[in-house]
């Protein structure tokens, strides 16, 4: 049995003033692709377990991911599903392909990018071929990408930690299709709702108790897989929203049946989906007020990972107007850590720090300080932390000390734009955070599996950006002006 294996991974950020161009994507060929994953926690690590263990010839392609932004252009889209069908093409036989995908992918020529791909992909392969999908917890899953692909199995977890299970479970259900042994039949229901991303952390209500009814879904007999996918409500795409997916073995009836009650659960919980979140000033009186340090606030408005720029400006601004001490914030500005790179580790410099991308992320501020340390950014991290990464690159890095009596805040200048997924952000330039205050984490609930352990508390905060908690419908031109929130 031969299974090929391809990652074709992006989250597009409609509201972002950056556009994703084949530049910006990381691309890892057939040859390096098991190397490079085998040892993470990503769902391809899944697929290369579970060749091993359900005993087939694994076919790698390639791999494509790009941190998030804006939707990609034509040219990347193109240049990339392209490569993708020509490696299928020359692989020779194939009984299968395993394929991650985000599910939240928007290019300039289609909203629901990752449905194009699976339409390509069994267009070209025909009716029977069993093409199994991975997709990301924020996925927007659009009827035809259910129609299109044989299964479709998402992360339960935010934090993304369980990528690896999942890869190892479409693994699973791809070999027993393919032997015969199982024929999978899905549904898709999708309330109408926005789950408002505050409240997309799988720990805690309302999506924990949804998430584990799903989970026990899947223990039942005749059932293959049962996902939630929050959704991603910085796409504006027609299928905006949260998506269940059941995939039962030939039992049609039984999928839409459970995945109709899934949807109705959800539906249940709709007037819990309200956020009251305190904005950059508030939240920074909270910090300081606190009595145990460290204090991690949570940026959601620059979530880098939702694919905002990184240079926002805001909660530093409140550090320098509320004279707080001890805090550590990070901006993605290039221009600001080659100037301290010339200057030298030692100098004072003065700056012109962030917000240099668009009008979205707060004044660029002036800041004076003494470069601390220089480093190259790359760092590696062996815990199981969200996206189940390893290795980091956020480019040459400056930590710059800002203040004169008491505890300085620390400055992090980066040259490429890195979400805070694992701490060693931060201690790979020196920084000790049990040691600091104030630690700001550009994101909303992914940073919490790398946060949590070295913090006291952690204050969700409502700031501007391109993501910012609360949207306007008029923002949307092609999402469902029926959902619940928006009536
Ligand atoms: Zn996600």
């Amino acid at each position: 049995m031969r299974i090929a294996v391809a990652g074709f991974s992006h989250e597009s950020n409609s509201f972002s003033s950056q556009p994703t161009t084949l530049a910006d994507f990381g691309v890892h060929p057939a040859d390096q692709l098991i190397a490079h994953y085998q040892d993470t926690f990503s769902e391809i690590a899944g697929y290369i377990a579970g060749a091993q263990e359900h005993n087939f010839e694994l076919v790698p392609l390639f791999s494509a991911g790009a941190t998030p932004a804006g939707p990609l252009t034509r040219q990347a889209y193109e240049e990339l599903t392209g490569r993708l069908l020509t490696g299928l093409q020359a692989a020779g036989p194939l009984d299968g392909v395993l394929l991650a995908l985000h599910g939240a992918m928007v290019a300039e020529h289609f909203p629901h990018a990752d449905a194009e791909t699976v339409r390509r992909l069994r267009a070209h392969f025909g009716p029977a071929f069993p093409i199994v999908v991975t997709h990301d917890y924020h996925a927007n899953v659009p009827p035809s990408l259910v129609e299109d692909a044989t299964a479709l199995i998402i992360y339960k977890t935010n934090p993304h930690i369980d990528q690896r299970e999942r890869g190892l479970q479409a693994a699973g259900i791809i070999a027993r299709t393919v032997r015969g042994e199982v024929r999978p039949v899905s549904a898709l229901v999708k309330p109408e709702l926005l789950f408002n991303i505050y409240h997309h952390n799988t720990s805690r209500p309302p999506m924990q108790p949804l998430m584990q009814a799903a989970i026990a879904l899947e223990q039942q007999p005749g059932i293959l897989a049962c996902s939630i996918a929050a959704g991603y409500q910085y796409a504006d795409v027609p299928y905006m929203g949260p998506s269940i997916v059941v995939v039962a073995d030939g039992d049609q009836a039984l999928a839409q049946r459970e995945a109709e009650r899934l949807g109705e659960l959800m539906w249940a919980r709709r007037e819990e989906l309200k956020t009251a979140v305190p904005g950059p000033a508030a939240a920074v009186q909270l910090a300081m007020g606190s009595e145990q340090f460290p204090v991690t606030l949570l940026d959601f408005g620059d979530n880098i990972g939702g694919g905002s720029t990184g240079d926002s400006t805001f909660l530093l601004a409140e550090f320098l107007r509320q004279g707080a001490q001890g805090w550590v914030v990070t901006l993605w500005d290039p221009e600001a850590a080659q100037q301290c790179n010339r200057a030298g580790i030692g100098a004072q410099v003065a700056l012109q720090v962030g917000a240099k991308t668009d009008n979205l992320h707060g004044p660029t501020l002036s800041v004076y300080g003494r470069v601390r340390t220089l480093h190259d950014g790359t760092y590696e991290e062996r815990e199981r932390r969200h996206g189940g990464g390893r290795h980091f690159n956020q480019g040459l890095t400056a930590v710059v000390e800002i203040g004169g009596e008491g505890r300085k805040g620390l400055l992090v200048l980066n040259s490429q734009r890195a979400a805070p997924m694992s701490i060693h952000q931060l201690t790979c330039v020196g920084i000790q955070p049990q040691h600091q205050r104030i630690l700001v984490a550009k994101g909303a609930v992914a940073p919490r599996a790398a946060y949590e352990p070295v913090s006291a508390r952690l204050i969700e905060v409502d700031t501007p950006g391109a993501t910012a908690i609360g949207r306007t419908p008029a923002e949307y031109k092609l999402a469902r002006k029926t959902l619940y929130e928006w009536q």
